[in-house]
């Protein structure tokens, strides 16, 4: 089945579209499964769970940070992923680059925008996003390559198009600041149900979880 899923969901994607593959609450089993289908990128919300799964999987795949970064997880964070989507303040930007700068690392970021301006989100909220990536663009151990957005969580995709094209807009304004050290390449938008209005808008990263697994329990 997971299999399966991967395959028909990768044919269907533009050649430019990157398949994060979410692995939150799936067992290491699982996620290896995916992998073994072909997959390229996994995407996990908790650190300690990606341990496990890292210890089966390995460095076979790319790893993605998608949930929210605690402070006491940075350390282990920036030995584990590839890439870190979810900045969303200069505070964990200044820790991603401390830690990484003691293991000689360099860590790709996404910035987390709160498109939908939601008070208990996390994410930058729109209209700070280009003070904070001015403000982290000179950490020497972090680069900034584009942002990420959850968007509400709504039964209709449809619903989500608005947040997908403001974030879509904060990307394009940074870009064309063109701000050293900042090269805006990556837009990641996109779940289960609203990928296709994701892309549509211009995503060039998904992170799609229950329509490859099952929904989760
Ligand atoms: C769970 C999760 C997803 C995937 O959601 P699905 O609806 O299972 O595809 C994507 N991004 C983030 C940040 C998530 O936490």
């Amino acid at each position: 089945m997971i299999k399966q899923n991967i395959t028909q969901l990768l044919s269907e994607l533009p050649q430019d579209v990157e398949l994060v593959v979410v692995a939150k609450n799936r067992s290491p089993g699982e996620v290896l499964e995916a992998v073994e289908a072909g997959i390229r990128i996994i995407g996990e919300n908790y650190v300690q769970e990606a341990e496990e799964t890292y210890a089966l999987v390995g460095t076979k795949v790319k790893w993605h940070f998608i949930g929210h970064l605690q402070s006491n997880k940075v350390k282990k964070a920036v030995r584990i992923f590839d890439m870190i989507e979810t900045v969303d303040s200069a505070k964990i930007a200044h820790q991603i680059n401390k830690s990484c700068w003691l293991i000689d690392k360099v860590m790709p970021i996404l910035i987390e925008i709160n498109s939908g301006h939601e008070k208990q989100k996390s994410g930058v909220l729109p209209e700070n996003a280009e003070l904070l990536v001015k403000d982290i663009a000179v950490l020497n151990n972090i680069r900034v390559k584009g942002l990420m957005t959850m968007g509400p969580r709504l039964g209709d995709p449809e619903d989500a198009r608005p947040y997908f094209a403001e974030t879509k807009r904060i990307f394009d304004h940074i870009k064309n600041l063109a701000i050293d050290n900042i090269k805006m390449r990556y837009l990641s938008m996109g779940m289960t149900n609203s990928y296709k209005v994701a892309i549509e808008e211009g995503a060039n990263i998904i992170r799609i979880g229950s329509m490859i697994f099952g929904k989760r329990i």
